[in-house]
């Protein structure tokens, strides 16, 4: 744990109990402040009271004796509307802050000898890969390694910090709206397309909530920017105007001077004089598609940052062994091999896993974002049929309709054996697709549930062979 100073015999008041609130409210008593706990969910509030925490009733506490507000990064703070607690906060001017955003002041303070390395990344999609990566690339060099955030591992619950130590951080752009004084040594923005709207208030808010990554960074800090985007390609050209910080350019598709990119799998590291080649990652264990070569660009100028040497951030690159529920290949059943990419909770990060194979039987639904699937038109042709499930079965059917054979299937199960059903009659090599472009929350707790529910009807076929048996 990282015990949080600064708050000492003062009272901070904790919204929102899940892993990240009740990993701050033990480092803020480690620190030597009072915690006021709270969470509308009465589940919530029982595990935070069986660990010994006071629960205070937020609606009714005198919220002038607060010294702060740490909120949930689910609880909306601008939009659609912001939370009750947000309100009695600003009325009470007390400061509303993050999980991250103490892990900053705790870094911020330490002595230079116990200041650990910070590596921040955002970006609408491949955090939670680019996150993994980098943390596999500098553990494989020897690094001390932490990796945590928003991939699901509250950073105050990470090990206390030291002076060699690399803590490698996912941030989402709730987050970074909760974040003020985080200067990271390494800041990664990766891409930016449309999400989220809802809680930004559109795009223009969205957009500077990713910024906030690349804030209070200065001279000897790394900004690596993805430039395959017009938002991260004008926000690269706005720094480098206006700052001292090296600034790394990223692409996975053209060749850039002076920053990293991937031409057809091939990795170049243009940062000197001339382009260097330095990985082939179509030979990677677990990089496939030009969105990993995006990930993998980020990955390597980052290790770079942090003075790996180039040899081990490609060793690294080479020997990552992916993350599930991302292109996840989860079995094989005679010819038919079922894909768990589960994670792909939006369009674009369907269109990814889409783009990688020419044909294939499609699983897709839950609950439809903003836009559904419109924006993968170009991709229907690929389609051999759609087995859709949840929520947004009806509506999807209607966009497919008359583009690709469609299948209401209600549930995941009944979506998994009709699929395996149609692409074993096939006779030919096939795969089935979870990704389903779709929040998983209609019909399981989180991406990671769907994923397993996944996984397990795909055992629950006949004679599964091994997984990864045709990679
Ligand atoms: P995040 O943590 O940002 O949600 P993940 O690394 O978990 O991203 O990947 C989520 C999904 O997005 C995966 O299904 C993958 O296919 C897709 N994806 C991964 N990296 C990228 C990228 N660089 N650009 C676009 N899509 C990506």
């Amino acid at each position: 744990m990282i015990p949080v100073r600064g708050f000492e015999g003062k009272t901070v008041a904790v919204f929102g109990l899940a892993r990240t609130g009740l990993a701050a409210a033990r480092a803020l008593q480690a620190g030597g402040a009072q915690v006021a706990l709270w969470d509308e969910r009465p589940a919530a509030r029982e595990a935070a009271a069986a660990e010994g925490f006071e629960l205070v009733d937020l609606n009714s506490a005198d919220w002038w004796s607060f010294a702060a507000l740490v909120l949930s990064p689910g609880v909306p703070l601008t939009h659609p509307t912001p939370h009750w607690t947000v309100e009695r906060a600003k009325a009470a001017g007390v400061e509303i802050i993050g999980d991250i955003e103490l892990f900053a002041r705790a870094v911020n303070a330490a002595p230079e000898h116990k200041r650990p390395k910070v590596v921040a990344i955002t970006g609408t999609n491949g955090k939670s890969t680019t996150t993994a990566l980098i943390g596999h690339i500098c553990a494989h060099a020897g690094r001390d390694t932490r990796i945590g955030g928003n991939i699901g591992y509250g950073v105050l619950g990470l090990d206390d910090m030291h002076g060699g130590a690399v803590y490698v951080l996912e941030v989402s752009s709730y987050q970074l709206d909760l974040t003020h004084s985080l200067k990271p040594d390494v800041s990664i923005l990766l891409n930016i397309t449309p999400d989220h709207l809802d809680r930004h208030g559109g795009m223009d808010g969205y957009v500077a909530a990713k910024r906030r990554v690349l804030l209070n960074q200065g001279k000897g800090d790394v900004a690596v920017i993805g430039v395959d985007d017009a938002y991260c390609q004008r926000i690269c050209t706005e720094i480098t105007a206006a700052n001292r910080r090296t600034i790394v350019p990223i692409s996975s598709s053209k060749a850039i001077g002076r920053g990293v990119y991937v031409l057809q799998g091939l990795l170049y590291d243009a940062t000197g004089e001339r382009a260097v080649e330095i990985a082939d990652l179509l030979r990677a264990r677990s990089l496939p598609g030009r969105h990993n070569w995006q990930n993998a660009a980020a990955a390597y100028a980052a290790a770079r940052g942090l003075g790996l040497s180039a040899e081990e951030a490609a060793e690294g690159l080479m020997t990552f062994p992916g993350l599930a529920h991302r292109m996840e290949t989860v079995g094989q059943v005679g010819r038919v091999r079922f894909v768990n990419d589960s994670k792909a909770t939006n369009a674009d990060a369907a269109r990814q896993a889409m783009s990688s194979y020419p044909k294939f039987y499609w699983i897709a639904g839950g609950q439809a974002k903003a836009g559904g699937i419109e924006s993968l038109t170009d991709l229907f042709p690929r389609i051999e049929k759609a087995y859709l499930i949840g929520e947004a079965a009806p509506v999807f059917a209607d966009v497919l309709d008359g583009k690709a054979p469609v299948a209401e299937c209600g549930t995941l199960e009944r979506a998994v054996e009709r699929a395996y059903a149609d692409a074993a009659a096939s006779g030919q090599d096939a795969v089935v697709l979870l990704s389903p472009a779709c929040a998983s929350f209609d019909q399981f707790a989180d991406f990671e549930a769907r994923g397993e529910a996944f996984r397990a009807a795909v055992q629950g076929l006949e004679a599964p062979v091994q997984k990864g048996a045709r990679a």
